[in-house]
């Protein structure tokens, strides 16, 4: 299957696309951290993303969908994957479906993990302690917050395709699992653990 999460920063899109990922077998695909690793290495695309993720601002559209684009392409051609934090932008999506339309492919689902701002901004304090990230800050924090929540349009162009799920994220995190776990069910999948659809 091909899934994407969507939700705010803090939702725990990312705990959930990871334990998702790894008990399907599926690619995990984190825009946010493979460009954490180009800054780590000092890439070209690193020195130019670092100063804005360091803001909390988006970076832009065609850097991050050139990135992606190449990763995908890495991909075995029957290899599932969990997209977490890619499409961040309509041209993103546009991007994405494009690529996939070309593979004869399309997302299977979408899940939205939703929750509101004052937990959000819990959990990103408290990560903040502990992660290391140089936008953990609480200036950064509240841009995140401000400017990457999912957009109207970019969810609006999978709600119209039928394939937008909502989940809840308020629950702990085993809870908010399972909740994914049926949404991708009662989207055909069987549930068995294996690589591919
Ligand atoms: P979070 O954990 O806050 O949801 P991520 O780890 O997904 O954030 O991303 C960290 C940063 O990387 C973002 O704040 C943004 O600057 C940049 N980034 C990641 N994915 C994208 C994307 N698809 N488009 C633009 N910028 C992105």
């Amino acid at each position: 299957m091909y899934v994407i999460f969507f939700g705010p920063p803090g939702a725990g899109k990312g705990t959930q696309a990871a334990i998702i990922a790894e008990r399907k077998d599926w690619a995990h695909i984190s825009t946010g951290d493979m460009l954490r690793a180009h800054v780590a290495n000092g890439t070209d695309l690193g020195r130019r993303a670092k100063g804005i993720m360091d803001q909390g601002l988006l970076v832009p559209d065609d850097l991050v969908i050139d990135m992606f684009l190449a990763r995908l392409e890495e991909l075995q051609a029957d290899q599932g994957f969990v997209l977490d934090g890619f499409p961040r932008t309509l041209v993103q999506a546009q991007a994405l479906d494009e690529a996939l339309s070309k593979m004869g492919k399309a997302i299977d689902i979408a899940i939205n993990i939703t929750a509101s701002d004052d937990i959000l901004i819990d959990r990103m304090l408290n990560r903040a302690k502990d992660s290391g990230r140089a936008d953990d800050t609480p200036e950064a924090i509240k841009t995140r917050l401000d400017v990457q929540k999912p957009s109207a349009e970019l969810l609006s162009h999978y709600r119209n395709a039928g394939k937008l799920k909502d989940v809840d994220g308020l629950p702990e995190i085993p809870f908010v699992t399972m909740a994914i776990v049926n949404a991708l069910r009662a989207d055909g999948d069987d549930g068995v653990a294996r690589a591919g659809k």
